[in-house]
């Protein structure tokens, strides 16, 4: 037979109070809350819970004394609701008193502190974009793994119809008295609300009352999002198995380098080949666009390098849905490799025509 005073490390003698105390201080190590999914730790609890349940109750302690064991239903006694639990024999002697409340303040803070904080809920996924795709929008499956309520235990994180072991808090009362000065309230335990007793945590989830998945959430990307843009999809992150809210789900785009478009904030940047006469007479030329080929004026006299706008043709705004930023093309012009005697002619006749002012090319190679 289990010796229960060994299990919980107290003498035979241990007075009412040594044992609630015992008990308190190794729930506060083994509580299967405090160590989530260590088997040996919840072993090693339902033990002393075990132990605390006989020798917390006179009679039940009383045939465990006599007869070196206890099994439940031997007394065939009408299972009292509460397991007696007086504060007051706590307080009987003064000299424990600091000790109690210090160990009871920090556990009790322990479980304030775990329920308290609301566990983040939001979800981030990063998805990979071509550039037109960015431009576009498009619908696309993001993997996440996403915390959903634990089917098993109904979000509850305690598993139903399983034994349920006296409250670690409030040793069973379902209450917890503080005191201040001679002052002392009682008020409902947090842990158990009130119960005085709770259920094993659940094996599935561990006791957090949800479970994560891996899952592909199908979103709609806007037409617009640049890299690094960050799109909330509302209701699509994780579970607060407290609240039984849901968060939202973020995603983060990466957009590909295009190698002939280049972003910059809305507006976007090109270079588009032109022929020396084209420039310099001025020419329609078709140029590629974001949706399909637009036509571009190229005035006479455009130099290599210049830039020309046309306007509302860049990249959607993420912030306003009518707006768009403008395309921006870069002229090169290209300069005929003159082979044949004809074009070498012509060339030498343009030049003497068109001779570039010497002092002007002296002022500039300064
Ligand atoms: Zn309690
Ligand atoms: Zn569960």
């Amino acid at each position: 037979m289990r010796d229960f005073y060994a299990i919980l490390g107290i003498e035979t003698g241990a007075s009412a109070g040594d044992v609630r105390r015992a008990y308190r201080k190794l729930a506060r190590k083994f509580h299967p809350d405090i160590n989530p999914g260590n088997a040996a730790a919840a072993e090693r609890f339902s033990r002393i819970a075990e132990a605390y349940e006989v020798l917390c109750h006179p009679r039940k302690r009383d045939y465990y004394d006599t007869h070196g064991y206890y099994d439940e239903g031997v007394l065939e006694e009408k299972q009292e609701r509460r397991l007696g639990f007086s504060f007051d024999g706590f307080a009987g002697s003064e000299s424990d008193k600091p000790v109690f409340s210090d160990l009871f303040e920090d556990f009790f803070a322990e479980i304030r502190s775990r329920r308290q904080p609301p566990v983040p809920i939001d979800l981030e996924a990063q998805v990979s974009l071509t550039f037109a795709e960015s431009i576009r929008g498009v619908r696309t499956a993001v993997p996440v793994f996403r915390r959903r309520s634990c089917d098993d235990c109904r979000g509850l994180g305690r598993r139903p119809r399983t034994p349920a072991y006296a409250c670690p808090t409030c040793t069973g009362s379902g209450e917890i008295v503080r005191s201040r000065g001679r002052l002392r309230f009682a008020m409902t335990c947090p842990e158990c609300e009130g119960g005085g007793r709770v259920a094993a945590a659940c094996v599935s989830c561990r006791g957090e009352g949800r479970r994560a998945r891996s899952e592909r959430v199908e979103v709609d990307i806007p037409a617009g999002v640049a890299s690094g843009s960050r799109v909330r999809y509302a209701g699509r992150g994780d579970v607060d198995p407290k609240t039984g809210r849901t968060g939202d789900l973020i995603v983060v785009t990466h957009v590909d380098d295009d190698r002939f478009f280049e972003r910059v904030g809305d507006n976007v940047h090109c270079t588009v080949p032109v022929s020396v006469s084209e420039a310099s007479l001025g020419a329609r030329i078709e140029v590629p666009g974001l949706d399909g080929a637009l036509t571009l004026k190229v005035p006479p006299g455009t130099q290599s390098g210049q830039k020309l706008r046309l306007r509302g043709r860049g990249a959607p705004s993420l912030r306003d849905a009518e707006a768009r930023g403008d395309l921006y093309v870069a002229i090169q012009v290209v300069i005929p490799r003159a082979l044949d005697e004809r074009s070498k002619e012509i060339l030498r006749e343009l030049g003497e025509l068109n001779a570039v002012d010497r002092e002007g090319r002296q002022a500039r190679g300064r």
